[in-house]
């Protein structure tokens, strides 16, 4: 697909970040490219458009710059997958291991039901642990993972087409 170049040039790779040898893949100049963004957003609808999602789960934070748009698009809800302490209600968890120490991430109870077909949404997947997590609560509920897509994939997973089980869908490789 031709709008897949665009949406790679639009990438900006920024060396030492958050601490030194991170080659940080910062996608503001992406959704700050309308042209851009709104492709990035269109790939996203038209595969998930006739697949019945239900519901698309963002990961904070970058997660909710794509996936409330791509829920819009595709006629689904959009519920968001929260760091620790953020949501108001009554929350289940999900710990999962960083390349140093741990993380956590937490979906409101009630926000999906048993038998919803959900997406789940990030920005970027390297180890996939995140990704896993956002799994497992949304199967903890009952609900079906139809499939996680990312706009990056960092080498630690391309290639892999399939997380748990679950199908992976990327658009594009680091810078
Ligand atoms: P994983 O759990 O797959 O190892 O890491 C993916 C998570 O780390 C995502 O939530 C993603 O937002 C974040 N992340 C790690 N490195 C980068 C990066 O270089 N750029 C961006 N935009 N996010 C990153």
């Amino acid at each position: 697909d031709p709008r897949l170049k665009g949406i790679s040039e639009a990438i900006r790779v920024v060396p030492n970040f958050p601490k030194p040898g991170i080659m940080f893949q910062d996608i503001t100049a992406l959704v700050s490219n309308h042209k851009v963004f709104k492709d990035t957003v269109d790939l996203f609808v038209d595969r998930y458009r006739d697949m019945g999602i239900s519901v698309v789960a963002g990961v904070e934070a970058r997660g909710f710059i794509f996936a409330p748009s791509i829920a819009l698009g595709i006629g689904a809800k959009f519920i968001p997958l929260r760091k620790p302490g953020k949501l108001p209600g009554e929350v289940i968890s999900e710990a999962y291991e960083l390349e140093y120490g741990n993380d956590c991430l937490e979906m409101h109870v009630g926000a999906v039901e048993q038998g919803d077909r959900a997406l789940v949404i990030d920005d970027l997947v390297a180890t996939g642990g995140t990704l896993s997590a956002a799994i497992s609560l949304l199967e903890r509920v009952g609900a079906e993972v139809i499939e996680c897509a990312c706009v990056i994939g960092l080498p630690e997973v391309e290639g892999r087409r399939r997380l748990d089980g679950k199908p992976l869908y990327i658009l594009v490789g680091p810078r």
